[in-house]
C-alpha cells in the first residue's frame, strides 16, 4: 500500500492533479481516525497515530489532544496515485461552525464520515447543509463497519431520508461487525479483502456466496446512475448494462454536479476501506480546475479570478497558527503564482506584506517550496497582519475575495 501509489509519480503541480479535500463529520464518527489512516496509507506518516494516546498528527494543539476533539483546522498535504491531496481539517464540534464555514471556502470537495451504527447524526446534518450552501461536492464514507450493530443499508437509508435523495452505493461489505473483512467494488466487480497480517488490500474475484447479491446491487447502482445521467442512460438502453468506464465517469459527473453522492464503507480504526476511499477522492471529486472561478470586489467593482497560474495573484488566508516554525498562515492560492520572498498586498488590512518561506505542510514535516500555484494550499511564514479571512493579492490587481453566496445564515443544530 505504501509504495508506488504514493509520492513516486506526483507531477510538479498540474492543477488537475490537486484535490483540496475536507473531512466532515459529527463528533466521534471517526474523522480524526480517517485522517490519520489517510496520512498513513499515503506514506505521509510512518506510525499510525491513535486518538486515545494523543499522537494524532492533525491535532497539533495540546488543548485539542486533551479534549479529544478537533478544534483548530490545519491543512496537511499527502500524495496518492499521482495527485496531491491537501487535507483541510474541519472541526466537527458544533461550537466551531464559523471555522467550518471558513474551511468550506477553501475546499473543492469533501468526504462526509458517518458512523455505521448511528447513521446521520445532528452535526453531520448541519455540516452537510453548510457544504450544500457552499456547493461542495461530497462522497460519503460509512465508518465503523466493525462495530456491533453496524448496518450499511440503514446508514444509507438515513442519508437518503435526511441528506440526499440519491446515495449511490458503490460497495457491498464482505462480512459484518467483527467479521467485516472487505468490500466488493461494484464498479469494477472485484473484491478487496484486508487481512490482519498485511495492511494492503488483496484484490480477489467476487466470492461465490456474494455473487448474486453483488450483481443485484450493481444493477441497482446502474439504474440509479442511468436515471440521472444522459450518456449512461443511452448506454444502458442500448446494452442493458453499463461498462465500468461509463459508470465511473457518470459517478464523477454526478458527484461534481451534486446530483448524486457516492457511498463507500470501511473501518478506519482497523485500517479497512481507506485505499478505495482515496481512489474515489481522486476519481470523483473535482480539482481546482473543475470548480467555478472565485469572485471578489474592489472599489465596488466585481471581479472574477479563475484558477490560472498566469493570472494576477490572489489568495485567501483561512487559518493562522502559532507554531515552533513561527506564525504560519494557511493560504488557498485562488489565482496566479506566489514566489517566496515576494511582496504582496493585504487587501483586507490595506497594507503591504512580505511572504517569507512557503511550506507544504506534511503532517509533522514542513517541506519548503519556491513557489505555489493557483489551486494549491500552502502555509507561509512571515506574514504579520493576515488573519483567517484576509485576502492577499498582487498590489497592481487588488481585490477582496468574497465568500460564495451563502443562501441563509448558519444555523447550528444541537
Ligand atoms: P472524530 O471525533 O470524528 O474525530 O472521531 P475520532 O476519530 O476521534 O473517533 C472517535 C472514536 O471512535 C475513537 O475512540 C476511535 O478510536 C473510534 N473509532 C474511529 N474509527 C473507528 C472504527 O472504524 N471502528 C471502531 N470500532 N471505532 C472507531
Amino acid at each position: 500500500m505504501r509504495t508506488n501509489r504514493t509520492t513516486d509519480n506526483v507531477p510538479a503541480n498540474p492543477l488537475a492533479a490537486v484535490r483540496n479535500l475536507g473531512i466532515l463529520a459529527h463528533v466521534d464518527a471517526g474523522k480524526t481516525t480517517v485522517t490519520e489512516r489517510i496520512l498513513y496509507a499515503t506514506g505521509t506518516t510512518h506510525k499510525r497515530g491513535e486518538v486515545h494516546d494523543g499522537t494524532t498528527v492533525t491535532d497539533f494543539d495540546p488543548q485539542e489532544r486533551d479534549r479529544g476533539i478537533t478544534i483548530f483546522a490545519a491543512a496537511v498535504s499527502c500524495a496518492w496515485d499521482g495527485c496531491w491531496i491537501n487535507l483541510i481539517d474541519t472541526p466537527g464540534h458544533v461550537d466551531f461552525a464559523d471555522e467550518v464555514e471558513r474551511s468550506l471556502r477553501v475546499l473543492d470537495g469533501a468526504v462526509a464520515v458517518f458512523d455505521a451504527v448511528a447513521g446521520v447524526e445532528p452535526q453531520s446534518e448541519s455540516v452537510w447543509r453548510q457544504a450544500d450552501r457552499h456547493g461542495v461536492p461530497r462522497i460519503a464514507f460509512v465508518n465503523k463497519m466493525d462495530r456491533a450493530g453496524a448496518d450499511l443499508d440503514a446508514a444509507v437509508a438515513s442519508i437518503r431520508e435526511r441528506l440526499h435523495p440519491a446515495p449511490l452505493v458503490v460497495q457491498l461489505p464482505i462480512g459484518a461487525e467483527d467479521g467485516f473483512v472487505g468490500v466488493v467494488d461494484l464498479v469494477r466487480m472485484r473484491a478487496l479483502v484486508w487481512s490482519e497480517e498485511s495492511e494492503a488490500a488483496e484484490v480477489r474475484p467476487v466470492p461465490d456466496g456474494l455473487r448474486d447479491e453483488a450483481l443485484l446491487r450493481r444493477r441497482l447502482l446502474e439504474e440509479a446512475v442511468a436515471e440521472r445521467h444522459a450518456a449512461a442512460l443511452e448506454e444502458f438502453c442500448e446494452r442493458e448494462t453499463l461498462s465500468a468506464a461509463t459508470l465511473a465517469s457518470a459517478l464523477r459527473d454526478l458527484t461534481r454536479t451534486g446530483d448524486g453522492v457516492v457511498v463507500l464503507c470501511g473501518s478506519a480504526y482497523r485500517n479497512r476501506g481507506i485505499e478505495p476511499l482515496l481512489d474515489a477522492v481522486v476519481a470523483y471529486l473535482p480539482s481546482p480546475l473543475d470548480v467555478p472561478a472565485v469572485r471578489g470586489t474592489w472599489d465596488g467593482t466585481e471581479q472574477e479570478r479563475a484558477a490560472d497560474p498566469a493570472a494576477p495573484f490572489a489568495a485567501l488566508a483561512f487559518k493562522v497558527n502559532a507554531t515552533a516554525t513561527g506564525r504560519l498562515t494557511y493560504l488557498r492560492v485562488c489565482s496566479g503564482t506566489i514566489e517566496k520572498g515576494a511582496t504582496v498586498w493585504d487587501a483586507t488590512a490595506r497594507l503591504t506584506e512580505r511572504i517569507g518561506r512557503i511550506l507544504r505542510v506534511q503532517a509533522d514535516r514542513h517541506a519548503p517550496l519556491e513557489r505555489a500555484l493557483a489551486g494549491d494550499i500552502v502555509a507561509v511564514v512571515g506574514l504579520k497582519s493576515a488573519r483567517a479571512g484576509s485576502t492577499l493579492c498582487d498590489a497592481g490587481a487588488p481585490l477582496v475575495l468574497e465568500p460564495p453566496n451563502v443562501a441563509e445564515p448558519v444555523v447550528s443544530v444541537a
